[in-house]
């Protein structure tokens, strides 16, 4: 039997949300600056005081671990993320990794005594907002980027990983030394809102996830010619911002004629310079995400939208440059895993049905390492990365009972 204590989750859920760059109730934790750094030290005191052993690796990826009896058995782990975008809420990530301690505790105040480890981790970086780059420490962990683009990561200031990084303390070995091998765990679940509104719309406590679709992201610099707005007639413009205008609406092309109805395509970042009224646009710099369940017809909307880029800005005289930021398989979850949550849920008498993510996570990367599936608990309309964010005290209750009833079974002697 578990006992949450579902009042002092809620209580550390609302105490981390005000470590933020932003005024309450908005939650922005972008990746080294202050806030992240409080936040951080706010969930390692707590896991200091649960009895966890806390240890950092270079990126400021966390793992607090719990000691089975067993060294020599490859742990569990769970978690999730608390970095948060500009004017986030406060449950996306964090749910995953309060609700985990909250998880651990339980399990500790009921007597069990764990054969495999548990760890928790904070995933650093899940979210892009600094390099660009999304689940940066999971995708380190799994081994998945090289070191020359690890050392090309730059913020929009121009610092790097390394020197922020240093600045914030982590341990100063390589970046790519924080690799884990595979099969470093024994399995992986994250807990998560479902931010999305499957979940709320038809009155299901749990979403086991089965799939987590395949994202990948372009930034694209385009460089035309620059004057004055009266002064330079229409024949003999080079506009990079009408070049970019355009290949915004061949994203929504590419995605809406892909043949597969989970394809969706976003330009999401699309910044123009000068950015004066009467100066025309001399660079546009854009950043587009696409995503699709089906890598086959990810990867050919990928390829239309690249061939319709280099189309516009020739036909405009414009110059461009195309970065593949990432490129990522879809992961599939472990079946067992799955079935195992299933049947934890089952025996709670919660309710659940098996999904896809369609928004990817650090477990998109740990299915690299380990057994993996998530934990899903619907959140009011589906509503994410914003402030208004909301679930219930009984829904995250009920995520938490079947993550640390999943953890038991895995760890069990
Ligand atoms: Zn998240």
């Amino acid at each position: 039997m578990m006992t949450i204590d579902i009042k002092r989750l809620q209580k550390e859920i609302d105490d981390l949300s005000l470590i933020s760059e932003a005024t309450p109730p908005v939650v922005t934790r972008v990746l080294y600056s202050e806030a992240d750094m409080k936040g951080r030290g706010f969930v390692k005191n707590l896991f200091r005081e649960a009895g966890l052993t806390v240890r950092e690796d270079a990126v400021g990826n966390t793992f607090a671990r719990w000691e089975g009896k067993d060294k020599t058995a490859a742990p569990i782990a769970t978690g999730s993320h608390i970095d948060a975008i500009p004017n986030a809420g406060k449950y996306d990530g964090v749910v995953g990794v309060l609700g985990a301690l909250e998880a651990v505790r339980a399990l500790k105040a009921s007597g069990f005594q764990p054969l495999r480890s548990i760890d928790i981790i904070i995933f650093t970086a899940e979210e892009p907002t600094r390099f660009g780059i999304g689940c940066l420490g999971s995708r380190l962990l799994a081994g998945t980027m090289s070191g020359e683009k690890v050392a090309n990561l730059k913020d929009r200031e121009g610092r790097t990983l390394d020197s922020l990084r240093q600045q914030a303390h982590f341990p100063t070995s390589n970046p790519l030394d924080v690799r884990l091998p595979k099969n470093a765990y024994a399995a992986f679940i994250e807990l998560h809102i479902e931010q999305g509104p499957i979940l709320e719309e038809r009155n299901v406590d749990i979403g086991i996830v089965e799939k987590i679709a395949a994202p990948s992201s372009l930034k694209m610099k385009l460089t035309g010619v620059g004057g004055h707005a009266g002064a330079v007639l229409m024949p003999d413009r080079h506009d990079a911002g009408l070049a970019g205008a355009e290949i915004a609406l061949a994203v929504e092309r590419a995605a809406k004629t892909s043949g597969s109805p989970d394809t969706v395509g976003t330009t999401g970042v699309f910044r123009i310079e000068p950015g004066a009224v009467n100066s025309v646009p001399c660079l546009a710099n854009l950043e587009i995400d696409l995503r699709d369940t089906n890598v086959k017809t990810r990867d050919a909307a990928l390829i239309q939208i690249e061939t319709a880029a280099k189309e516009i800005c020739q036909r405009r005289g414009v110059a461009l440059e195309v970065e593949r930021v990432n490129v990522d398989a879809p992961a599939i979850c472990d079946q067992k895993l799955v079935e195992l949550v299933e049947a934890v849920c089952q025996q709670q008498k919660v309710s659940c049905m098996r999904m896809i993510s369609r928004a990817y996570h650090d477990s998109l990367f740990m299915a690299q390492l380990a057994p993996t599936t998530m934990v899903f608990i619907p959140c009011h309309k589906g509503y994410s990365h914003r402030p208004d964010e909301f679930s219930s005290q009984t829904q995250i209750e009920k995520g938490v009972v079947v993550l640390g009833l999943a953890l038991e079974k895995l760890s069990a002697p």
